[in-house]
């Protein structure tokens, strides 16, 4: 059969949530860095270009400067030259103007080439004629001025044409080397704007990319704090809810509990809360497996949730147990009403694939505030309700009581007590003699137990065994008593045998005869030595079990007495049905026996009857000389009562006896 995985336990990927976060986080830092570092190395780049540029330009700048200067130099030297020249005659003069002319043509053709090339095209279209022209007469004026016709050449020089050519000449130089300033000037201001312009485009760039960047990588945070606390929020769930049902855990079932008194204490609304246990889910776990077993705790839920509203509260508590919280909006009664509800649903047989399983609830309740205020408190009341709802019978529900719960808490106290005391060797048999009527000699020594409570001195029975039988204590408790009587019995005579009581509940116990045979053999007290005393309880609740183990412990050679009869149903019908070794008739008809004439015919009845099916009969309550006159008149063969002895530690017993011996003559055994 296909195990279903409930849907809750399907966890989400939260790992690879983090570490896609991680991931996008990683990512978005590194191309931070490489746009970063892609942009300082841009805007180096540029940096150190338009550096470079500048200090070309600069450098252009500078030598276009110094070139105009040198032209104007030139041309005065040039000027000063020729004057001296044609005024001194001096050759040298004539040398320096020679020599100085090369140098202005060449410094005017360097200035030309720094210009833009318009402004040198210009520059020679309007020079080109002037140049030649003042070419030619400057060649005439330093033929003339070799000749040493310094007059000519003055003439020349101060010609009208000449001043005119060369100041057209000059004008043009200083246009050219003020266009060459000028445009190495214009780039310079082009490269700085240009620099800035760049500088500003990659700041543009950088905070266009960088806010796109960031508008991206939140986004996708984002993206990632939505699936994280998405699973933050399931793994809450998770964390609150039972995986099989998924109903509310018990973290999850305080925390809404929490939740739900607070709201309740501010509209001073009530709450019931029910605690549920599943009744006969074991058996059926057991039986059918855990599978089985979690499809049944799956059909609960749905269940319960089909008999709640919405709002209330569901929770698995532990195995088979679950709590319910409900508002009480339709007054106290609402707690209840739902508890029924929810009993009856579960009473509904289940059909679990092609099982039919059928199991009930009980419910215990308990109510906010009027029983307690806090969680816990609740929970531990509606439990304890839930525990009576349990003892009764089943398939009930309880509302929580202080007088009871406080009775039950005791209980389970007492119960505790009791479980420590049998392992502590507390409970303690006593002896109480059976005795043939005529001859008086003991026959038998009925084991009756007590509690030497460490705090409240000697307990009698009546204290602890209906406990010890409800809380399933009496099989060691009898076992511990049979163990401590074995070895009582070797101190005393051999032909006494003892007589031991069996509860009903124990007829259930399949290990009771095994057990009993084997704490015997342990002692090495032989099984006929054991007398078995049972009451009809025993064979009215399961005659056929009864009737087993009666065969059971007879087969062992062990005798069975039927204890208190007249008591219960009184069947004679028992009599001739179980094959008992002896009735012990009930102390009641003792009592009255002188007072009723009813209870002597009974008895008389009773003692016939046995007699006929061969059965001895014991007298209980023998307390006076009288009594046991009228019982041995009515055929009685046993007797157990005061008048013979009190129920005694072993110790006691033989004193107890020789004191009753040397009264009555009795035979007595003295121990060796
Ligand atoms: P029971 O089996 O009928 O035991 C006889 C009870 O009658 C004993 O009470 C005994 O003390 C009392 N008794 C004896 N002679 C007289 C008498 O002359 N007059 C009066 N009025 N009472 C007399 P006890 O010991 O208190 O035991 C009460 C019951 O507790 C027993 O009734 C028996 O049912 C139960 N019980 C005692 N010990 C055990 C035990 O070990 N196992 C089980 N299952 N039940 C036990
Ligand atoms: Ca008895
Ligand atoms: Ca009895």
């Amino acid at each position: 059969m296909p195990y279903p995985v409930p849907p809750s336990v399907r966890l989400m990927p939260t790992v690879s949530i983090v570490e896609q976060t991680m991931r996008q986080a990683r990512r978005a830092v590194a191309i931070a860095l490489l746009g970063t570092a892609a942009m300082t190395v841009a805007m180096l780049a540029e940096r150190l270009w338009s550096a470079r540029a500048l200090e070309q330009a600069a450098q252009r700048y500078a030598t276009s400067f110094k070139l105009a200067a040198d032209v104007r130099l030139t041309e005065v030297e040039l000027r000063r030259a020729a004057q001296m020249a044609y005024i001194t005659g001096d050759k040298h003069w004539v040398e320096r103007y020679e020599e100085l002319l090369p140098g202005l043509t060449q410094t005017i053709e360097h200035a030309s080439l720094l210009a833009p090339q318009e402004v040198t095209d210009r520059y020679r279209a309007k020079t080109y004629a002037i140049g030649r022209e003042i070419d030619d007469m400057r060649a005439q004026a330093l033929a003339a001025l070799n000749a040493g016709s310094g007059a000519s050449a003055r003439a020349i020089f101060e010609s009208e044409r000449y001043l005119n050519r060369s100041r057209l000449l000059s004008d043009a130089t200083e246009e050219l080397t003020a266009a060459t300033l000028r445009s190495t000037e214009n780039e310079m201001r082009l490269l700085q704007s240009r620099s800035y312009g760049v500088a500003a485009g990659l700041l543009v760039l950088i905070l266009g990319s960088g806010t796109i960047f960031w508008r991206r990588l939140t986004r996708s945070l984002q993206k990632s704090r939505g699936s994280l606390l998405d699973a933050e929020e399931r793994i809450q769930r998770l964390a609150s809810s039972d995986l099989l049902t998924g109903l509310a855990n018990r973290a999850g079932l305080h925390d809404t509990m929490q939740t739900a008194m607070s709201r309740a204490r501010r509209h001073q609304g009530a709450l019931a809360v029910l605690m549920i246990d599943l009744d006969r889910f074991k058996p059926v776990n057991d039986r059918h497996g855990h599978m089985v077993g979690d499809l049944v705790l799956k059909e609960v839920a749905r269940r319960l949730s089909r008999c709640l509203r919405q709002s209330d509260l569901r929770a698995r508590y532990g195995g088979d147990e679950f709590v319910v919280v409900v508002e009480e909006t339709e007054g106290p009664d609402t707690g209840r009403a739902a508890a029924e509800r929810i009993v009856e649903r579960l009473n509904e047989p289940m059909q679990i694939d092609a099982l039919v399983v059928s199991i009930g609830a009980s419910v215990g309740i308990a109510r906010y505030p009027d029983d307690a205020e806090d969680d816990d408190e609740l929970l531990r009341k509606a439990d304890s309700a839930l525990y009576r709802a349990k003892a009764g019978d089943r398939g009930k529900v309880c509302l929580y009581n202080a007088a009871l719960d406080q009775r039950l808490a005791e209980r389970t106290a007492l119960e505790l007590a009791l479980r420590e005391g049998i392992a502590a060797g507390q409970l303690v048999p006593f002896y109480q003699p059976i005795v043939d009527l005529k001859t008086q000699q003991v026959r038998s020594l009925e084991l009756l137990c007590r509690w030497r409570h460490p705090t409240q001195g000697l307990l009698g029975p009546e204290k602890f065994i209906a406990l010890a039988e409800e809380s399933g204590l009496i099989g060691p408790l009898t076992m511990s008593l049979l163990r401590q009587a074995c070895v009582d019995l070797q101190g005393l005579p051999p032909q006494w045998r003892l007589s031991i009581n069996v509860a009903p509940h124990q007829i259930q116990d399949e290990s009771l005869v095994p057990e009993l045979l084997a704490i015997l053999g342990a002692h090495d007290v032989p099984p006929q030595r054991l007398d078995v005393e049972l009451t009809e309880t025993a064979l009215v609740n399961d005659t056929a079990r009864a009737r087993a183990v009666i065969l059971a412990l007879k087969a062992a050679g062990m005798t069975v007495t039927l204890d208190d009869f007249g008591t219960g149903y009184s069947s004679l019908s028992y009599l001739a049905e179980m094959t008992f070794d002896k009735i012990k008739i009930d102390r009641s008809f003792v009592r009255t026996l002188h007072e009723r004439s009813q209870s002597a015919k009974i008895v008389g009845a009773v003692v016939g009857l046995s007699r006929s099916l061969g059965v001895e009969t014991v007298a209980e309550g023998v307390e006076t000389e009288a009594d046991a006159k009228a019982l041995t008149r009515l055929g009685c063969t046993l007797g157990q009562g005061y008048l013979y002895g009190h129920p005694v530690p072993a110790a006691r017993l033989v004193e107890a006896l020789r004191l009753r011996a040397a009264a009555r003559a009795w035979e007595y055994w003295e121990p060796a």
